[in-house]
């Protein structure tokens, strides 16, 4: 069901300024791809994305939260319903508590992760190092477990607050959250018969520690990063996830000698296999296309299947 003409004078009266129509959400992903959305939202303040929500999930109108769209796929048809972004609403980054050399920190889903690890450097705090280079928000990274060899969120979280339409907000310690490799699952904490859960914000312990010496460290673990990674193009990052044991999945699609191979616009990047770039005005079909051939020969050739990482939407 799309949206009606009602639904819309009334989004525009309700929310205007925060709302736009048909959004091309190439506007919005890292991969410069994907078709209109219905609706995209950036509501202003914590209260106007519950009203909004709460009026989604009331009318069966689908709503989904995205951070920097870095990890994201949307196809070329785009997307029915509402996507909500919470950079306006939820950007702030707060200290929570100290004690014997440990600070909490809450971070708003919306505050960039690059801007986070920065706030700690600069505070003397340390357990972000890891994240630096990781591009997206706090919200994204916290759904995504996003990380790297040195660690990921689910090392330095205590506690996630989130909202759903049903259930209003609440908070889910750690020990509550089921963490998987580059995944974070609320199904069991958070009934989905009460709404897609948003991630609000995570509260983080960090540790004290001499500002220049984690300056340097970070200097070293970015320097490194531009070194590996294919940034000529656009991406969304690690397209697939390694397998649990054995070569990783840049490995595997290397050996299978696809580096370079292009549909359409979108390259297997030459630099990294596991990266596929939007070379030259891809559309999320040429994409697709390539992720189809990776698998599809990965598994012939050794028997693996790989897994995206990169989540897929649309319609
Ligand atoms: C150049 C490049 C390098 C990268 N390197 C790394 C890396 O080293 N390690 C790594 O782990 N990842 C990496 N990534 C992938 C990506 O940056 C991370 O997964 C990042 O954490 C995603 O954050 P985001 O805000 O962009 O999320 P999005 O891509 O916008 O969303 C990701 C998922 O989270 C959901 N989501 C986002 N915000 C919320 C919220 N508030 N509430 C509920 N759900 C939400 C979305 O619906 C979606 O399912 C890289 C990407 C790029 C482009």
């Amino acid at each position: 069901m799309r949206l009606s003409e009602d639904d819309k004078n009334w989004l525009t009266t309700r929310f205007e300024g925060s709302i736009k129509f048909d959004e091309p959400m190439s506007k919005h992903t890292s991969l410069r791809v994907g078709g209109p959305v219905e609706v995209f939202a950036i509501p202003d303040t914590l209260e106007e994305l519950m009203v909004l929500v709460e009026w989604a999930w009331k009318k069966e109108i689908p709503y989904l939260t995205v951070g920097g769209g870095t990890n994201l796929l949307v196809t070329d048809n785009g997307v029915h319903g509402i996507i909500l972004l919470l950079t306006h609403c939820l950007n702030k980054i707060t200290s929570s508590g100290k004690d014997n050399g440990r600070e909490w920190v809450t971070a708003a889903a919306g505050v960039k992760l690059a801007a986070f690890c920065r706030y700690a450097i600069e505070n003397g705090l340390s357990g972000t190092n890891f994240a630096l280079g990781i591009p997206g928000t706090i919200g994204g990274a916290i759904m995504m477990n996003a990380g790297t060899v040195l660690g990921s969120m689910t090392d330095i979280l205590e506690t996630v607050t989130v909202y759903q339409p049903e259930r209003g907000m609440h908070k889910l310690g750690k020990a509550h959250l089921d963490f998987g490799y580059r995944s974070l699952s609320l199904e069991k904490v958070c009934n989905p018969s009460h709404g897609l859960p948003i991630v609000l914000e995570g509260c983080f312990r960090l540790h004290r520690e001499d500002p220049y010496r984690l300056q340097q460290e970070g200097h070293g673990i970015l320097l490194e990063r531009r070194e590996r990674e294919p940034n000529r193009y656009p991406s969304a990052g690690s397209f697939f996830k390694n397998p649990e044991s054995g070569k990783t999945a840049g490995e595997l699609i290397d050996s299978a000698g696809l580096k370079g191979r292009q549909i359409g616009g979108a390259e297997i990047s030459s630099k990294h296999a596991n990266y596929i770039v939007n070379r030259k005005n891809a559309t999320a079909g040429d994409i697709l296309s390539l992720m189809k051939l990776i698998q599809e020969t990965v598994l012939e050739r050794f028997g693996i299947s790989l897994e995206p990482e990169v989540k897929i939407i649309g319609d």
